[in-house]
């Protein structure tokens, strides 16, 4: 990491909530959040969170507050009005300041509760009106709880905000209210990272490593994150500091010869929408007969828009009878290979292709277990066949089938399946 990047303000997440705790929510505020402080320029070091209680809070205050030294602590949940809702407690014991009603708020929710036709402000509601004392106050543009904000009494001491927990109310704070705040708080400090995703299929992460880490030289301080999916490695560069937009493009001009063989996309886009792209680029269009995936296939294509231009269509043959009557396989070739082989699939391919009058067919035959798996044909075995005028040499027209061997259960090995399929049209379609 390069100097300037250690100089980043450092930030800590703190999530309040038992139901955050016992599993039955997952938490979705830190995540959110540790992207917003990250593309804010501030470098988010830890996450933790704590249940409902006065001095589980307080402790979780008061060693978070440490890690985080002249930066900043978000918290959020618990600041409803509820007994379960103990944060402003936990804060107040934190800091050692009381918890006062103050008017301007309490006149502001008998409006708002008046505004909205529920009468008087209830007991449990007027609790709203209590804050700690000190504290400076976030505009909830969408609920009635505010938000709390604490400045450091020196430089070294942590900012400290408290937002909602509905996901909702809680984002709105943070954009409208908290984000302003901290601009004017940490002002130069602040250093977003440059960075760019790139998405690669068909390569391991650990090959990928070797194969790009000797050729990008530690002194562009650009850092490589490897995301392993079922749908392939997503690639997260980014450099921090001073003039880290041009290392970034230096870096990856230097990596592209060793990239394109595998990148399939940029962030923001999908493999099914990539697989669309290089067929309509490729001016082809598909027809798929699916067995083992059910049609996941064709569901995956056509959630990628503008995928009418391109996708025929798909027939889910799962039992013999229908690969027979639908794609005109010969029942002596399922006798003699069986559904899951080559012959198979590449019938099943060129029988959808001309039915559905397609360029290309693509089929899907395996074993995708628990049962029905032999010595011979491992649960995880899949045929694909492919059928059609496939760009490459001369867009001949072809007929072919490809074996592979996919770990995992039912559910990942028809998911690999999906995604090698995917790939594939992407490779046997690119000009
Ligand atoms: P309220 O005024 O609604 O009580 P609050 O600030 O007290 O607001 P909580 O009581 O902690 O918030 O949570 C309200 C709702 O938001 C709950 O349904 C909770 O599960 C959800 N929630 C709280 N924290 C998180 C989180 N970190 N991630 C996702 N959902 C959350
Ligand atoms: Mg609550």
């Amino acid at each position: 990491m390069s100097a300037a990047a250690r100089t980043r303000p450092l930030a800590v997440l703190l999530t309040i909530g038992d139901e955050l705790l016992l599993g039955d929510r997952v938490d979705t505020n830190g995540p959110w959040l540790g992207r917003l402080l990250t593309d804010a320029g501030f470098e988010v070091v830890e996450r933790w969170s704590v249940g409902d209680s006065v001095p589980a809070i307080r402790g979780a205050l008061a060693r978070m507050e440490a890690l985080a030294p002249g930066g900043v602590l978000v918290a959020t949940g618990g600041l409803g009005p509820t007994d379960d809702d103990c944060t402003r407690q936990g804060v107040a014991a934190h800091l050692g300041i009381p918890l006062e009603e103050d008017p301007r708020l309490l006149q502001a929710l008998e409006a708002r509760s008046r505004a909205r036709g529920s009468g008087e402000l209830s007991r449990l509601n007027r609790r709203l009106a209590l804050v700690p004392k000190g504290a400076e106050q976030l505009t909830n543009p969408v609920g009635s709880a505010p938000g709390l904000l604490f400045h450091p009494s020196e430089g070294s001491g942590t900012l400290m905000a408290f937002l909602p927990g509905v996901p909702r109310e809680m984002r709105a704070m943070a954009e409208t209210a908290l984000l302003p705040g901290l601009r004017r708080a940490f002002a130069h400090r602040l250093h977003p990272p440059f960075e760019r995703i790139i998405l690669t299929a068909g390569q391991p992460e650990s090959l990928l490593a070797e194969l790009l880490e000797p050729a990008l030289p530690p002194s562009l301080g650009v850092r490589i994150q490897y995301r392993p999916s079922l749908a392939g490695v997503e690639l997260r560069f980014s450099a921090e500091g001073e003039g880290g937009e041009a290392r970034m493009d230096e870096a990856l001009e230097r990596l592209e010869p060793l990239l394109a063989p595998w990148r399939y996309g940029w962030g923001g886009e999908t493999p099914e929408g990539a697989t669309v792209l290089a067929l309509r680029r490729a001016g082809l269009t598909l027809a798929l007969a699916e067995s083992c995936t059910g049609g996941l296939l064709a569901s995956r294509l056509t959630a990628a828009p503008g995928c009418s231009k391109v996708f025929q269509g798909g027939v889910v043959a799962y039992d013999n009878s229908l690969k027979e009557a639908l794609l005109g396989v010969t029942p002596e070739l399922l006798e003699e290979h069986g559904a899951v082989s080559g012959p198979v699939a590449m019938a099943m391919a060129e029988g959808v292709r001309i039915r559905l009058g397609a360029d290309l067919g693509l089929s899907i035959t395996g074993v995708a277990g628990p049962g029905g798996g032999s010595a011979h044909r491992p649960v995880g075995t899949v045929w694909f066949g492919f059928s059609g005028f496939l760009l490459g040499e001369n867009r001949r027209a072809t007929i072919e089938a490809e074996p592979m061997f996919f770990p995992g259960d039912r559910d990942e090995i028809r998911t690999r399946a999906v995604h090698y399929a995917l790939r594939r049209v992407r490779e046997r379609t690119r000009g």
